[in-house]
């Protein structure tokens, strides 16, 4: 009795931990006695880690290190009782109960969907070419080395960045160099440059705010500490949202509140404009606005990360699997979809495509399988929303429970709390609660990896 679990997020893992949990609890032989067949739990990843997304924009800013977003899978699950397969699924097909990896194939009795999402740049011209994306370790890396490196090119590319060792030529109080570039260098900045200071992001939902908030954090509070005034004074974060609203999944006061803490902290914030095309160094906004900028993070949207399924399966209008009450895929009573890829309806409306649903789901689909591989009678899933939280860079945070809204300092300190306690191992843990307390004494980090 082979049980296959693709994808090695929140949905995957989680699905593996209480699957693993249940036959644990009531005795792995015994089951495979009672249903007289071996059965063997194997998850499927593309990496051998797994991944903690939403601290990926935290790790973008320098706040905290690589090790602490990522668990190796057969680290966590201490156990002999499954099998990990490092491999990437290229098809799978419904009808004869086979997955195609990119090296081999498994055959399965039970299948579990869970390979989540990637960025949906909704064609637009040059967006996905010329932009940052913000979903895996891969792409924070690249988007943290791209920031160092446009204010170093841009300090190397102004001659007065070396600071004139001429007698008498000192520091002012600030360390800073005084007289502003352009004077100790007339003529010689050209207008073109500022497009490596500007910084723009596509989305004003959860991953946008966020990831502008830190941004303004990492700019204006570390850079301005190792680059000359003249370069953080050049800075542009401009945020860009087709709606007419930021994190609409909040209540419109703290959405009002977001709005203005992005402001002091310097953020540009333009509604209501989309995006027609991104280029190497310029966005052009559908009213024909161009910004010249040489950094665009794209965070407008995500779709399912599906191969080619062979099967007589229904997807909403997003391209998610559609599943029944029980998480099953429509028509195959032995697949289940959970997390991202799945398109599960309460009240009219899919799920949000959160962390959080994705672990419930897991938790439900586990119990699902185990009971009918014992021909129990199966649980419907039911999903109350916890609330959301969201930090807007350092010491300010907005939630929302239930009704009761709150924000500000004590928010912050329970964004980070609960976070942390989310965090898969205790090592990891440990390490965050050291970066995060460092964070209070230090500058971030501003090494190129
Ligand atoms: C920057 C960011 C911040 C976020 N913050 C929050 C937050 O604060 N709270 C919250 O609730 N949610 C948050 N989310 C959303 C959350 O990360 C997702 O909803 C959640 O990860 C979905 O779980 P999943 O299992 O469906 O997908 P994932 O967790 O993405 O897991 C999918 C897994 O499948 C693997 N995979 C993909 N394709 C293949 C393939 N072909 N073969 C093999 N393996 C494959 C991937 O490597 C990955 O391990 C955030 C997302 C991002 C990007």
């Amino acid at each position: 009795m082979k049980i296959v679990i693709l994808g090695g997020g929140f949905g995957g893992f989680y699905t593996l931990k209480y699957l693993h949990k249940l036959f644990h609890t009531y005795g792995l032989k015994r089951i495979s006695t009672r249903i007289n067949a071996d059965v063997k739990l194997i998850l499927v990843n593309k990496k051998n880690y797994f991944l903690f997304t939403p601290l990926l924009h935290e790790f973008a800013t320098g706040n905290v290190s690589l090790e602490n977003l990522v668990e190796p899978i057969r680290e966590i699950i201490k156990c002999c009782d499954y099998e990990f397969i490092h491999g990437e699924v290229k098809r799978i097909d419904l009808e004869n109960k086979i997955v195609e990896l990119n090296e081999n194939k498994i055959d399965y009795d039970y299948l579990v969907i869970a390979l989540g999402s990637k960025t949906n740049f909704y064609n637009i011209p040059g967006a996905e070419e010329n932009s940052f994306t913000l979903k895996s370790l891969d792409d924070a890396i690249r988007l943290r080395n791209h920031f160092i490196h446009m204010f170093e090119k841009y300090a190397n590319n102004l001659p007065g960045y070396q600071p004139d060792m001429s007698p008498g030529y000192k520091p002012d109080k600030s360390g800073s160099y005084p007289g502003s570039l352009s004077e100790r260098n007339p003529g010689k900045i050209s207008d073109n440059s500022s497009a490596e200071l500007t910084f723009v992001i596509v989305g004003g939902g959860a991953t946008g705010v966020e990831l502008a908030g830190e941004m303004s954090d990492y700019f204006y509070k570390t850079f301005s500490k190792f680059y000359p005034k003249e370069i953080i004074s050049k800075i542009k974060i401009i945020l860009i949202e087709k709606g007419n609203e930021l994190i609409p999944q909040f209540s419109p006061k703290l959405r009002k509140i977001a709005f203005e803490v992005l402001r002091k902290k310097n953020v540009e914030i333009i509604l209501g404009k989309g995006v027609k095309e991104v280029g190497k160094d310029f966005i052009k906004l559908d009213d024909e606005t161009i910004i010249k900028t040489k950094t665009v993070v794209w965070t407008a949207g995500v779709e399912p990360n599906l191969p080619e399924i062979i099967g007589n399966v229904e997807k909403d209008n997003k391209g998610r699997l559609i599943v029944n009450e029980y998480l099953q895929v429509k028509n195959y009573d032995n697949v289940f979809a959970v997390g991202d890829v799945c398109s599960f309806i309460k009240n009219q409306k899919p799920l949000p495509q959160l962390a959080q649903v994705a672990v419930r789901q897991a938790k439900a689909v586990a119990k699902n399988i185990f009971n009918l591989i014992q021909n129990k009678p199966l649980e419907k899933f039911i999903y109350r929303h916890q609330g959301d939280l969201i930090s807007l860079g350092r010491f300010f945070a907005i939630g929302e429970i239930k009704n009761f809204t709150f924000s500000g300092f004590f928010a912050w300190l329970l964004w980070r709390g609960v976070y942390l306690s989310k965090l898969i191992s205790n090592k990891d843990k440990i390490k965050t609660f050291i970066d995060w307390l460092l964070d209070f004494f230090y500058p971030r980090d501003i090494t190129e990896i």
